[in-house]
């Protein structure tokens, strides 16, 4: 089987933090860590729940961002009762990966589900929502920008093109001048491109960019996974970090180096502080990625 076929399975079955650690006991506990970023604004965290979940207080009820893994979304929507007697009303996925979407299939079957088109497409593959007669899949989706509310309750999603997936959605909170950017902006480290569900190595830089442009007056970025959120400046840098990691990727394997290679040349570039020199194993590790962009090369 494909490298690609055999990932989207792990993916859809367990999703990323499980296939990064040792899966937790099906009965560990799933607790639900709580960042209060002001008062209409939460991240949810939890060891092993998966991907950071965004709560939004709006006048008519809870907009939620993302649901961790598989038998997250109850301990998210207990912890919500916690924060405000609101309903919720809606839940957005940043993408499709099992650690921010397999929860959904617990929230109420009659809330807005709502995606990018593509991870649509990508979240109807998945054995999850089959199992669960496709609750939790997005009935509304956008292709490159949507608004959700006004004013105070304002939400902006945008698609900027292809990265970690062809689906990344960033979902802005302009009142609140922040933005939940799922995975494709994965802290100061390597970035995770996964060929399977649409992912480009070679347009991941561009589409970051027009992201740091497209969107305006932003201070603080929720992202996939970093344990602290982040800067507007941030993702400047981390479009700069990805555009010098793609040019020497090229430029090594266009002197005939293979991935292999390539992977062990690679060290974080001096200007890059603070950048982790870890590259995760997953889809492939370094020589993965260099792999998915010799391919984009040849195309
Ligand atoms: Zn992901």
């Amino acid at each position: 089987m494909r490298r690609g076929i055999v990932l989207g399975m792990l993916l859809a079955l367990g999703g990323l933090a499980a296939v990064k650690a040792q899966p937790p006991a099906a009965d560990a506990p799933k607790v639900v860590d709580v960042e209060k970023v002001n008062d209409r604004l939460y991240v949810l965290r939890g060891a092993n729940g998966g991907g950071n979940v965004a709560v939004f207080l709006t006048a008519n009820g809870v907009v939620v961002v993302d649901a961790k893994n598989p038998g997250w979304g109850t301990p998210i929507l207990n912890k919500i009762k916690e924060l405000t007697p609101k309903p919720v009303t809606t839940l957005i996925n940043t993408h499709t990966h099992g650690d921010h979407v397999s929860g959904n299939v617990e929230f109420p079957a009659t809330i807005d589900f709502v995606a990018q088109e593509n991870t649509k497409v990508n979240m109807e593959k998945m054995p999850i929502f089959k199992e669960h007669n496709g609750i939790g899949l997005p009935k509304r989706t956008f292709k490159d920008k949507m608004t959700i509310g006004s004013g105070a309750d304002q939400i902006d999603l945008y698609y900027f093109g292809r990265g970690h997936t062809n689906g990344d959605a960033w979902i802005a909170f302009p009142a609140l001048r922040v933005v939940h950017s799922g995975d494709i902006f994965a802290g100061k480290s390597v970035p995770l491109i996964d060929e399977a569900n649409g992912g480009s190595m070679m347009e991941m830089p561009a589409t970051l960019l027009k992201a740091y442009n497209g969107i305006k007056n932003v201070d603080a970025i929720i992202n996939g996974h970093t344990p602290a959120q982040t800067t507007w400046a941030d993702l400047k840098e981390y479009a700069d970090f990805n555009k010098d990691l793609v040019t020497w990727m090229e430029a090594e394997l266009k002197a005939g180096k293979t991935p292999e290679q390539v992977a062990a040349a690679w060290k974080v570039p001096e200007k890059y502080k603070g950048y982790s020199s870890t590259v995760s194993t997953l889809m492939g590790g370094m020589a993965g990625r260099a792999a998915t962009l010799q391919k984009e090369m040849k195309k």
